[in-house]
């Protein structure tokens, strides 16, 4: 038996039940895995509440790290003892549990378990965004709300590595200097500045070539309208909520724009990619470019006050649940 996090209805962090589930052996292919620490992503929310449906009941949470306890016929990659991580697939939220051997990635030693919980999910999807969806390149300025986030603060700082001018936005002026200390030239409190206004400003009127927007639904129109000609909007995430339907016909008016929305499932779809972009990954970590700030700390059984307090925007950097 193993102590989980499970969820019986969609709804509020009060759905969030600590309770014992059977995890069993492993099956061919599979491995079981005595978690050490796990993530906390905003996605778990969006399953939480329904957002993004799940079948019930579920397990929450979709990234963790710990060591493999038993292994399944056929399994070769792996053995018992051995370091690994995972995104991606949902049931995160609990202390030991069955995981594809072929979804896990190998932890370097330099990695500790909390901070590969605290950073897979959040920098693979940096990964992507600025070395995919928009092939960032050395004085690019980029608009990237969110700025303090889990994924914002490592943003910031893989940015600026590569030579990228960044402008942040968060929702208060500490969350903005932070954002400024960790790579940002510029941070906009989108609670008290316009945000378009100020863009245009740092840019001499021309606009930005990307626009990373997780926020969604009060930031989408100003993110279009922060773009220069032919620009890119990646919209990749709903914090404040789900973007309404698009009229195309905006994208022509304001200069022939670009937008895609993309996910973090796409990208890793293939083993060879997954394995090259944790690669990219954990090479900026361990050089010391990218620093993972883990600035909450939560018992398992307390999952659901991890969830109020992401949702009420009191967190900062990564958070993460430890099993006990
Ligand atoms: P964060 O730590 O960034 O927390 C979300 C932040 O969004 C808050 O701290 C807050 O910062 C900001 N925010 C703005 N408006 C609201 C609102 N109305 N309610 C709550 N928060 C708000 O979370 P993560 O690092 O886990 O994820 C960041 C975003 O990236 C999420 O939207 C997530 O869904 C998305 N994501 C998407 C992926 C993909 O592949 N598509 C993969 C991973 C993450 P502030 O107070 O500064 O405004």
């Amino acid at each position: 038996m193993s102590m989980a996090i499970r969820f019986h209805e969609f709804g509020g962090p009060e759905v969030l039940r600590y309770e014992a589930v059977e995890v069993g052996e492993p099956g061919p292919g599979e491995v079981r895995i005595r978690q050490r620490a796990i993530g906390v992503n905003f996605v778990d929310i969006y399953q939480r509440n329904g957002l993004y449906q799940v079948a019930l009941p579920a397990i929450a949470g979709n990234e963790a790290a710990g060591e493999v306890s038993a292994v399944g016929a056929g399994v070769t990659s792996l053995k018992v003892g051995d370091r690994v991580a995972y995104v991606g697939k949902v049931g995160a939220y609990c202390e030991e549990r069955l995981m594809p051997a072929d979804r896990l990635v190998q932890l370097p030693e330099a990695i500790g378990f909390d901070q590969a919980a605290a950073m897979l999910l959040k920098g693979l999807t940096v990964q992507y965004l600025i070395r995919q969806s928009y092939r960032v390149e050395p004085g690019d300025i980029v608009l990237f709300h969110a700025a303090a986030g889990g994924v914002g603060l490592i943003a910031c700082q893989w940015l600026k590595s590569l030579g990228a001018r960044v402008i942040g936005t968060a929702g208060s002026d500490e969350k903005c200097a932070l954002a400024i200390r960790h790579g940002a030239e510029y941070c906009i409190n989108y609670r008290t500045e316009n945000i378009v206004e100020r863009v245009k400003e740092l840019t001499g009127g021309a606009g930005v070539p990307v626009v990373y927007d997780s926020v969604g639904k009060e930031t989408f129109d100003a993110s279009l309208r922060c773009l220069r000609p032919y620009g890119l909007l990646v919209s990749f995430g709903n914090a404040s909520g789900p973007v309404p339907p698009l009229d195309l016909s905006i994208l022509a008016q304001l200069g022939s724009l670009y937008v895609t929305r993309p996910t973090l499932n796409t990208y890793t779809a293939k083993r060879a990619d997954l394995e090259s972009m944790a690669a990219e990954l954990f090479q900026v970590v361990t050089s010391g470019m990218v620093k993972i700030d883990i600035n909450h700390r939560y018992p398992l059984k307390d999952a659901a006050q991890a969830h109020r307090d992401l949702e009420a925007r009191r967190t900062t950097g990564s958070t993460v649940l430890i099993p006990e």
